[in-house]
């Protein structure tokens, strides 16, 4: 049985002070309905300034933080990038790898994905590895290639045994901040050929450890029919994670929903 898992990204949003009245508020939330014994995992990846004091305050609590990114060298002569060493030294026990606005802003490409993955493992901390096809590429029908060969590539550097540690996103990225979802239909046969993928680089039956969320305009309105899909393990949630309520209900949605399968 994998444990559901709702993750925000934040991207470069909300100062310190914002940050710390979000996790207040969620805080309050959350420990009024179960607390250390809610079902869902949960983790927020502030931008970096935020995470010490994010990390201070869910000390102790049911909530995780993570890195946005890092870069995969220890230290040294690399302006302007963060470390797995430094993301562990502030608390983080997560990071995003690969996500969709820094391939295409940032130039990020699959080896560079690669050794970030191995990185965040070597240092102890749990990649959360983005992947999913553009409009055009969805258009042309080569959904399954282009995620199977991300899913290919970003992983290549990683150990069978180490597949538990990781979550993969799936992340259309046509669907990431449009307010137009993925059908869950869709999503969850994308994420079936994503398992089946890991099945046949790692072993038979690797997947069944590997968790493996949906993003893309996820909201507390749509995320019941994502996670009533077995195959589906939570959600990447950007734009509706800002908003501690709003977040809350996305996280107790999916504890319903998981209840029932
Ligand atoms: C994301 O940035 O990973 C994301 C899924 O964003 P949104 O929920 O806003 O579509």
């Amino acid at each position: 049985m994998r444990t559901p898992l709702i993750a925000a990204n934040w991207k470069m949003n909300k100062t310190i002070g914002e940050a710390l009245s979000f996790a207040g508020t969620f805080l309050d939330i959350l420990y009024s309905q179960g607390g250390e014994s809610f079902p869902v995992e949960i983790v927020i990846c502030p931008p970096f300034t935020a995470v010490p004091a994010l990390c201070a305050t869910f000390a102790g609590k049911n909530v995780a933080v993570g890195g946005q990114n890092l870069y995969w060298e220890e230290k040294g002569a690399f302006t302007g990038e963060i470390s797995p060493v430094m993301l562990r030294d502030a608390g983080c026990k997560y990071v995003i790898v690969g996500h969709s606005e820094r391939r295409r802003l940032f130039a990020e490409n699959d080896e560079m994905v690669a050794k970030k993955v191995r990185s965040a493992l070597d240092h102890g901390l749990r990649p959360i590895v983005c992947v999913g096809e553009t409009l055009e590429e969805r258009d042309e029908g080569r959904t399954f290639e282009v995620c199977e060969g991300q899913v290919r590539k970003d992983l290549s550097l990683v150990k069978a045994q180490e597949i538990p540690s990781i979550v993969i996103a799936y992340e259309p990225v046509w669907a990431i901040g449009t307010g137009k979802e993925a059908r869950p239909d869709d999503a969850g046969e994308v994420i079936v050929h994503i398992r089946e993928t890991v099945n046949q680089v790692f072993g038979p039956g690797t997947s069944q450890n590997l968790r493996v969320l949906y993003g893309g305009s996820v909201k507390s309105s749509n995320i019941r029919q994502f996670m009533l899909k077995e195959e589906i393990d939570g959600a990447l949630v950007g734009g509706a994670s800002l908003d501690p309520e709003e977040f809350f209900k996305i996280a107790l949605e999916s504890k319903k929903a998981k209840a029932k399968n």
